[in-house]
């Protein structure tokens, strides 16, 4: 699973929204994120995001943004 950190807060590009084949990303308080039980990880949008804020899951210290892309996205 990907997950989208600080970067994009304030960020006005969709790019990856419209790159994800799975439809993915929703609407949080002041970003965008990922729902982490429908991304496929595949990789795709992380090159297409102009603020750089899209990251692996499995990347050290990033706990805090994988619990806010779930809390976001379960809202929907
Ligand atoms: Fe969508 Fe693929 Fe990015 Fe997951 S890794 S959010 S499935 S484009």
């Amino acid at each position: 699973t990907y997950v989208v950190i600080d970067n994009c807060i304030a960020c006005k590009y969709t790019d990856c929204v419209e790159v994800c084949p799975v439809d993915c990303f929703y609407e949080g308080e002041n970003m965008l994120v990922i729902h982490p039980d429908e991304c496929i990880d595949c990789g795709v949008c992380e090159p297409e995001c102009p603020a750089d804020a899209i990251r692996p899951d499995t990347e050290p210290g990033l706990e805090s943004w994988v619990e806010l892309n779930r809390k976001y996205a379960e809202v929907w």
